[in-house]
């Protein structure tokens, strides 16, 4: 089982405390304002919620998904 963030499009302002607070940089902003997952790097999601406990919003979970390599 692997770990996969979610970001609730309607919840995140952009502010990019989540991509501060990431260990392993998963989140980028985009120009319209909202925090993505990059799909190349969600993989290295260690699921230590950090960006779950820092984002404002409440805008972030974290799931588990078995993963086909
Ligand atoms: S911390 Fe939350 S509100 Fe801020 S950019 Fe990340 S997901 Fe959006
Ligand atoms: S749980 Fe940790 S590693 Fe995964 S996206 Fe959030 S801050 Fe990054």
């Amino acid at each position: 089982m692997e770990f996969l963030p979610t970001i609730n499009k309607n919840k995140c302002t952009g502010c990019g405390v989540c991509r501060e607070a990431c260990p392993v940089d998963v989140f980028r902003i985009t120009k319209a304002g909202r925090a993505i997952a990059l799909k190349n790097k969600i993989r290295d999601c260690i699921g230590c919620k950090e960006c779950v406990t820092e984002c404002l919003s409440d805008a972030i979970r974290i799931g588990r998904t078995r993963r086909i390599k």
